[in-house]
């Protein structure tokens, strides 16, 4: 089993390489799959936004059988996201776990807009993901940050993402457990799209 901290260390490092241009190889060949079709051991779980531009093999320079990734619009966590990190943590023992958003989501846009200027015909579907960003993005347009759009939105998308974090943290008996006595860690990651890094801002172990 990979440690939650040799898992940041593979992640960083893998993004590391992303910004260079320089993609390590083998990883997707024919013989890694044939490995894999008896089992995998993802090293970590992402839990990131759908957003095109944003696909955690990728910026992460992952190949086949690394990564138990979920990837959802505006990186919520909904039960089905709950059930699919306990999936991973307990049947290959994945023990990080990070919470990918990214630099100005639309889904955040969406949510602030939606927030000031209440929309009559949205969906029901897309309503239901829109109001689980709210709550982590509301108390920012009663700051002094409501005469700032960039800064505002800034602020949003990583309030968007430690909830989403703390939701993981909190939001079932099985991941409370495991967190007190299995190593596992939940993260929060924002990935810029300007400029491809991938900065790990929350519940990172100081020492790590
Ligand atoms: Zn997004």
């Amino acid at each position: 089993m990979i440690s939650a901290r040799e898992a940041l260390e593979r992640l960083r490092d893998g993004n590391r390489r992303f910004l260079a241009g320089v993609r390590s190889g083998g990883v997707t060949s024919p013989t890694r799959r044939n490995e894999l079709a008896s089992g995998q051991e993802p090293f970590a779980t992402i839990l990131g936004c759908s957003d095109s531009r944003v696909p955690a093999e990728i910026v992460f320079d992952q190949g086949l059988g690394d990564l138990f990734v979920i990837r959802v619009a505006g990186n919520i966590v909904a039960p089905s996201q709950v059930g699919s990190v306990e999936f991973a943590a307990e049947r290959f023992g994945t023990r990080l776990v990070v919470v990918l958003g990214h630099s100005q989501c639309g889904v955040v846009l969406a949510t602030l807009e939606e927030i000031q200027q209440a929309t009559e015909n949205q969906s029901r579907n897309l309503r239901s993901i829109v109001d689980r960003v709210r709550p982590s993005v509301e108390p920012l347009l009663t700051s002094e940050l409501r005469h700032d759009p960039e800064a505002l939105v800034r602020h949003a998308v990583r309030a968007n993402i430690s909830v989403s974090a703390s939701h993981l943290r909190h939001g079932s008996e099985v991941l409370e457990q495991m967190i007190r006595n299995d190593g596992l860690l939940v993260v929060g990651a924002e990935y810029s799209l300007e400029t491809g890094i991938v900065d790990f801002f929350d519940g990172v172990p100081q020492d790590g």
